[in-house]
């Protein structure tokens, strides 16, 4: 049976060295089906949300991470979220037509933020410019910046499939360089194809078979949107009464749209009453 919407990580004894390996298949076009742009700019968010779920998954926390990349160019933002149960969203923002080339040629000046929301904590976030090649490449230059932690990404996309690999040093004990170059020359064999077509133990055994490597048990990733009518109540509110009334003058409701997930929320003059009132007695309280 082929191995869909799956995280495996895995983990090199003796070395020092862990893995993930990542196959987005219903997740991914459940995502992918609520954006418009064009088909380069849709399989970068295919790639940013197979990085962001093995990226999560190398931090113990809960709550959520997320992806962000901004520019000035044709493709403005980028956005990929993956909770710490596998569960993902992303978005993007950009012109019809996205040249084909690095990310400067595509977003512009930009940068790249990534973003860990603890349930329980203040958020932590991390910047580096937005420039490479690809966003592996990019990614790649955050964890030598701001983690210190040697580590390589492989990400393909198409239309039906998102995939990913990664290969990192364990934060505690640093893996000797010998066996971290031999590594990654390994994972740096690996294809586009035999990525978004194998599953992961045969994918292990063709790049690794002569390493000694535990495989642990798939998790499952799903596409679900943290969206609700609640939180958008806390943005309308936040616009404040004025902004509300005018838009209810001129179109008689305030329709508001996820991008997330297209999920359509519809506020008449009666609930806006309610939100705003509602609004009022917080604060007196
Ligand atoms: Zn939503």
């Amino acid at each position: 049976m082929k191995e869909q919407d799956v995280l495996r990580r895995f983990l090199f004894e003796d070395l020092g060295v862990r893995g993930e390996w990542i196959k987005l298949t219903a997740s991914w076009q459940t995502a992918k089906q609520h954006q418009q742009g064009p088909q380069n700019a849709q399989m970068q968010l295919g790639q940013a949300l197979a990085a962001v779920v093995m990226l999560s998954a190398t931090v113990k926390y809960n709550g959520s991470m997320i992806l962000q990349a901004q520019g000035d160019g044709d493709f403005k933002t980028l956005v990929a979220q993956s909770t710490h149960d596998r569960k993902i969203r992303g978005l993007i923002r950009c012109n019809d037509h996205i040249p084909v080339g690095s990310l400067e040629t595509q977003f512009g000046q930009g940068r790249l933020v990534l973003t860990i929301e603890p349930d329980d904590a203040q958020p932590y976030q991390g910047i580096v410019p937005l420039q490479g090649r690809n966003l592996a490449t990019v990614l790649q230059t955050y964890f030598e910046q701001s983690e210190q932690l040697k580590t390589r990404l492989w990400l393909f996309a198409n239309e039906t499939h998102s995939a990913g690999l990664l290969i990192q040093e364990l934060p505690s004990q640093n893996s000797y360089k010998t066996d971290w170059e031999r590594i990654e020359i390994l994972a740096d064999t690996v294809t586009e194809q035999e990525l978004l077509e194998l599953d992961c133990e045969p994918l292990l055994y063709r790049l690794f078979n002569e390493e000694k490597v535990r495989l642990f048990e798939a998790e499952l990733v799903e596409f679900q949107c943290a969206c609700s009518r609640q939180r958008i109540e806390r943005t309308l509110r936040a616009l404040g009464r004025e902004e509300l009334e005018d838009i209810l003058q001129e179109r008689g409701n305030i329709q508001v749209g996820c991008e997330f997930c297209s999920k359509q929320y519809l506020f008449d003059r009666v609930d806006v009453e309610t939100l705003l009132s509602r609004d009022t007695l917080a604060n007196q309280s």
